[in-house]
């Protein structure tokens, strides 16, 4: 349930080939750590173009978020998508709402997103199929992955500490 049809680096590894292989012809896109920066309101450089490449290709897409209407709707209509905010995945709710927009049957959709827990958890319960992508910050990632290895013994210190 929690393991991904497709475990790729970031959605532009992502191809109509790939897709056509896995007999998908819908994306249902997560958008934060996805399609952007936690919470930011620019898309990732070159999403614009990958978007572009998956239309010419018959791809349809349409962004699910469990993020806010505000911050959704605004970033949607600048990569003139689709969307549908406050998803609650891995609630079946928003991803169902999805389907019907797209109006394709749910086993030529996958869900796509970068959380494990809500994204491919939500999109397996509901019958789709699911791409995992790895969160990634342009530019600044070099110094997250180190960032992030040096946060690793704290984390796991403050975990001990608060169970105490
Ligand atoms: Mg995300």
């Amino acid at each position: 349930m929690l393991k991904p049809d497709l475990y790729l680096s970031s959605i532009f590894e992502i191809t109509p080939d790939i897709l056509k292989d896995m007999g998908v012809v819908a994306l249902i896109l997560d958008v934060d750590n996805t399609l952007r920066e936690y919470r930011g309101k620019v898309p990732y450089d070159g999403v614009e173009e990958w978007i572009a490449k998956m239309r010419e290709a018959g791809i349809q897409l349409i962004v699910a978020s469990n993020n806010f209407t505000r911050s959704i709707q605004p970033f949607a209509l600048t990569l003139d998508l689709n969307y549908v905010a406050m998803s609650l995945k891995p609630l079946p709710f928003g991803l169902r709402r999805a389907l019907k927009i797209l109006n394709i049957d749910r086993d030529k959709v996958a869900v796509v997103g970068d959380q494990v827990f809500t994204d491919i958890f939500g999109g397996k319960l509901n019958g789709f199929k699911t791409i995992l992508v790895e969160p990634f910050v342009r530019e600044k990632g070099y110094f997250w992955k180190i960032k992030r290895l040096f946060e690793k013994p704290f984390i796991s210190r403050y975990d001990k500490g608060d169970k105490k």
